[in-house]
């Protein structure tokens, strides 16, 4: 398994998240359309923040089931964390903010967040 360095953009969050990345998801809700993430979905132990968790902020809406993390000084919006219906922990990580990940080898897959 591949292990990808991510970060914001000024650097006050920092992460490494462990697995393969070859799909991404362009989602079309009323968030993701703002801020122009490509995600992947990782289970939640699969990332390792390697800066506090108390610079992360916490941007929550609709059924307020998913904590979009965000960067207080940037505002880059690395990662979202959420339960799944089955209890489990995911993490759906923005790979535009994984230097190393090469945007244009990904195979895109429009989902319809919007709908949700
Ligand atoms: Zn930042």
């Amino acid at each position: 398994m591949a292990k990808y360095e991510g970060s914001c953009h000024c650097g006050r969050i920092a992460f490494e998240v462990e697995g393969d990345i070859s799909e991404v998801i362009d989602c079309n809700c009323s968030l993701c359309r703002r801020r122009g993430a490509l995600l992947a979905a990782f289970p939640r132990s699969a990332l390792t923040l390697k800066t506090p968790e108390s610079d992360l902020g916490t941007y929550r809406f609709n059924r307020k089931a998913i904590d979009h993390r965000f960067c207080p000084d940037c505002g880059v919006s690395p990662f979202s964390e959420g339960k799944r219906q089955d209890g489990s922990v995911m993490t759906m990580v923005n790979v535009r903010c994984l230097p190393a990940v090469d945007l244009s080898m990904l195979k895109v897959t429009a989902f319809d967040g919007a709908s949700y």
